[in-house]
């Protein structure tokens, strides 16, 4: 019988979930506890999307697209336990959160050739340890043996209004109604396409924080983080 060794995997922590579940809140707050560093996969989509805006290219045929986002040169770099994204030697990251980008990562994401070019990024960071990731795919497709993995679900309500929030704090009033409609489009696009799918891992432990505190959260995730 052939005996095969264990191979130690360095400690990582995925945390998935739907739009404005808070993952990126969790994910960040949970790394500054650790001493981690905090990486939000959304930003890497959202910088394809951005720079496809930005380029005239939202509408062009898949192969124009592809070929933009293979000439991008997305690069992670960390920074004060986070992660910034740049596109070549420009930071980018402080121009990602409006929703017309956050639409177009959503369809963006579907294409194979943006997730591939998003792989390598995502598990070179992860290679090192030490990581919080949050995304849609990160304990089924990116880091399945993550140390712990988190499908961090919340009611949409409850979603629509933390999303409200958020635009209002950066100057974009809009109707709970039209955010709720909003986040129910971008669910249903994660979950129901082909690749890589919005999906709980078999393995992930589900948390609903709708009526929980982000320190009541991380404390959840800290009693079931393996040591
Ligand atoms: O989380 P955030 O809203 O920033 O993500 C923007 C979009 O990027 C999501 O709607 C999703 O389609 C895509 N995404 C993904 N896989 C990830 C992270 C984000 O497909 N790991």
């Amino acid at each position: 019988m052939t005996e095969h060794p264990l191979v130690a995997h360095p400690p990582t922590i995925a945390i998935d979930g739907p739009s404005a579940s808070g993952k990126s809140t969790l994910a960040r707050a949970v790394a500054r506890t650790l001493g981690w560093v905090h990486a939000d996969t959304g930003s890497l989509y959202r910088s394809i999307a951005y720079s496809l805006i930005r380029s005239g290219l939202e509408e062009a045929p898949d192969e124009i697209r592809c070929r933009h986002v293979l000439a991008l040169g997305i690069r992670y770099v960390v920074q004060d336990g986070g992660t910034r994204v740049f596109l070549g030697d420009r930071d980018v990251s402080s121009e990602l959160r409006t929703e017309e980008v956050g639409r177009l990562a959503s369809s963006v994401s579907q294409l194979p050739c943006v997730r591939e070019a998003l792989l390598r990024t995502q598990r070179d960071l992860a290679d090192k340890g030490h990581v919080v990731m949050d995304g849609r795919d990160i304990g089924t497709i990116i880091l399945p043996e993550a140390t712990l993995k988190v499908f961090l679900v919340a009611d949409p309500k409850v979603r629509a209004e933390r999303r409200r929030m958020e635009l209002e704090s950066n100057g974009v009033s809009l109707p709970l109604d039209a955010v709720l409609k909003e986040i129910q489009t971008r669910d249903s696009n994660d979950r129901n396409r082909a690749l890589a799918p919005l999906v709980k891992a078999p393995d992930a432990l589900e948390l609903d924080n709708s009526r929980m505190t982000v320190e009541e959260s991380v404390r959840w995730i800290l009693e079931r983080l393996p040591r």
